[in-house]
């Protein structure tokens, strides 16, 4: 057991690995929610066991799962020991760990990690669901990120909140990315500024809505569904769109970075705003636009991002050329390949990406990776995806009601 503290609260809790678990007799999906990936962002972990106490078990279908993620972290309240834990999700690490012999505190948690997760997909059959609950250093509304896949797309679309996708263009080896190469719906939640008690508040609602929108329990046997929902359409002041990432200010090791002041994820900025200063220089911001998750606590690597709204009428497109798999079409182009074709991967001569523009990739559902000197890899998130245990829930078709 760890002791883990809530400063908005004012508060201590001891959780181990897994906080809870509901196993019912009923069938339905099995959920997996992971609080304190980042053990300085104690608010899901307290999200979590607080909406145990309500939850009516025996009305629960499938399975349940509450999953502390840094626990050595948590006990620390520090984002992490040695290195990121939400870092280190990529096939090379994950493969190197099985024969390494002395592991750091972040290994460590990550192989314990990476045994519960394979058991619990091992055990249960799907469909599966991850939620990992996150806060962030600036202030910000509630926000969902995801990696660009119609799965993940059409489940986030049920909670009225923004989305932010195509984060994985930019981050290595979050475990979100992870789970997404395994082919199950999974998505971030950003419930607000590391120590608001909103965004306490804002996990208990999120992670109810989430219950309902995955069947676990049904809408008449939560209590107050309706002011869950409430509670984030208000504090995301009715932005339920969907945003891109097209930029990452990404800090290089030993950079002396600092954002200005009072700077807030989603705010509208102008092209030249200084947002930030770097080894005494101004930065400046490169476009007219949002940004998004600007960097104010000492450890991380990312700066700040901008993002920028997808118009619905390029969201309708990209599904359609997405379901009638037309990348199918995109080799016969000189210059572009398949390098993995079941897996989904192109390999793209770098003089042509000058040509067929990044948001075109996009539209198919790639997201670029890996480049050498004369190649893009591009990698489609629909071909992996297991799209088949989710296209016929209500949620793949539409929005479903909360009230
Ligand atoms: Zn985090």
């Amino acid at each position: 057991m760890v002791d883990v503290k809530s400063k908005a609260l004012n508060q201590t809790i001891s959780v181990d690995r897994i906080i809870w678990k509901i196993n019912s007799k009923i069938t339905g999906p099995t959920v997996i929610f992971i609080g304190g990936m980042h053990g300085n962002e104690t608010a899901g972990v307290f999200a979590l066991k607080h909406v145990y106490k309500n939850i009516q078990k025996d009305k629960v279908k499938g399975n349940i799962y509450a999953i502390s993620g840094n626990l050595s972290a948590l006990k620390q309240n520090q984002r992490f020991i040695h290195s990121d834990l939400n870092r280190m999700w990529t096939y090379e690490l994950l493969k190197n760990l099985e024969t390494k012999t002395s592991l750091s505190a972040e290994e460590e948690e990550q192989v314990v990690l990476y045994e519960l997760l394979k058991n619990i997909i091992n055990d249960h059959s799907g469909p599966f669901y991850f939620i990992d609950l996150h806060t962030t250093s600036s202030q910000s509304l509630p926000f969902i990120t995801i990696n660009d896949a119609l799965i993940n797309r059409n489940f986030s679309r049920q909670f009225p909140v923004p989305i932010v996708l195509g984060i994985e263009e930019y981050l290595e080896g979050p475990l979100l990315s992870y789970i997404n190469t395994l082919g199950y719906v999974c998505l971030g939640f950003e419930s607000g500024q590391h120590d608001d008690i909103n965004a306490v508040t804002n996990g208990i609602s999120f992670v109810n809505l989430a219950l309902v929108a995955t069947a676990s329990i049904d809408k008449n046997d939560i209590d107050d569904l309706l002011s869950h929902y409430q509670q984030l359409n208000q504090n995301t002041k009715h932005l339920d769109e969907v945003f891109e990432v097209t930029h990452l200010y990404r800090i290089y090791n030993g950079e002396d970075f600092k954002m200005r002041p009072n700077f807030s994820s989603f705010q509208k900025i102008k092209k030249g705003t200084i947002l930030a200063e770097s080894d005494g220089r101004d930065v400046a911001a490169p476009d007219s636009a949002r940004l998004f998750m600007p960097l104010y606590q000492n450890r991380g690597k990312e700066g700040f991002f901008i993002i920028k709204r997808i118009a619905p009428f390029f969201m309708g497109l990209s599904s359609l050329l997405r379901r009638w798999r037309l990348d199918n079409l995109l080799v016969l182009f000189p210059g572009i390949s398949w390098d993995d074709k079941e897996k989904g991967v192109l390999k793209v001569n770098l003089k042509i990406t000058r040509f067929f523009a990044k948001q075109l990739f996009h539209l198919f559902g790639y997201r670029n990776k890996q480049v050498d000197s004369t190649h893009l890899r591009l990698y489609n998130r629909e071909r992996v995806s297991k799209i088949d245990s989710y296209k016929e829930l209500p949620w793949f078709k539409g929005r479903i009601s909360m009230n």
